[in-house]
């Protein structure tokens, strides 16, 4: 398979082009209200150049969404939050390499390099993220053999993070996602 680095190229540069040219708030038909709710996808250190699994300029995304933050009064954030020697780490699987794929239990595994260990300063929100307002932070990924892309639902299918009651809850319906990465844990969630 093509790796992170050589999809995000494709498909993060077509992304950004189409969200700095027609912010959503320039739709005359999409209006923002008390029922909707911004996710802000995994803006971490380790996805951000420099990290172990850097998104190619995933730092581009960050004054992005500071902006469009600001047309949101429920803003919901997510953090990948792994043991460490999870069961997505190619480090976890002797004799394999990052981007290869195994198979689990719940189906195809693909393999990582290490990222987003609890408590690093890898796993943390990027210091330049500037959405005060955020009202929650849903972590996924903790169990230690299920890996988890979705904000939602863990990639077993079944294990739910919990963000759909709360939603429920707040009677917040209408969701407007962004973050990173654009192939994964935003096109899951
Ligand atoms: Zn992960």
């Amino acid at each position: 398979m093509r790796n992170r680095r050589q999809t995000l190229a494709a498909l993060g540069s077509i992304a950004m082009t189409a969200i700095a040219s027609r912010p959503v708030w320039a739709a005359a038909s999409i209006k923002i209200d008390d029922a909707s709710a911004l996710l802000v996808i995994d803006v971490q250190n380790c996805f951000l150049p420099g990290g172990s699994l850097a998104v190619k300029e995933g730092d581009q995304v960050v004054p992005v969404i500071n902006r469009l933050a600001k047309g949101f009064s429920n803003v919901v954030m997510t953090q990948d939050w792994h043991t460490a020697g999870h069961v997505s780490f190619a480090s976890s699987h002797p004799g394999k390499k990052p981007f290869e794929t195994i198979d689990l239990a719940y189906g195809k595994q693909v393999l990582w390099p290490d990222h987003c260990v609890q408590g690093t300063d890898g796993a943390s929100l990027s210091k330049d993220l500037s959405i005060p307002q955020a009202e929650l932070i849903i972590r996924k990924g903790y169990h230690k053999d299920v890996d988890s892309y979705s904000a939602f639902t863990e990639a077993d299918g079944k294990t739910t993070t919990g963000l759909a009651a709360w939603l429920k809850a707040r009677k917040l319906q209408r969701l407007f996602i962004a973050g990173l990465a654009t192939d994964f844990c935003v096109a899951w969630t």
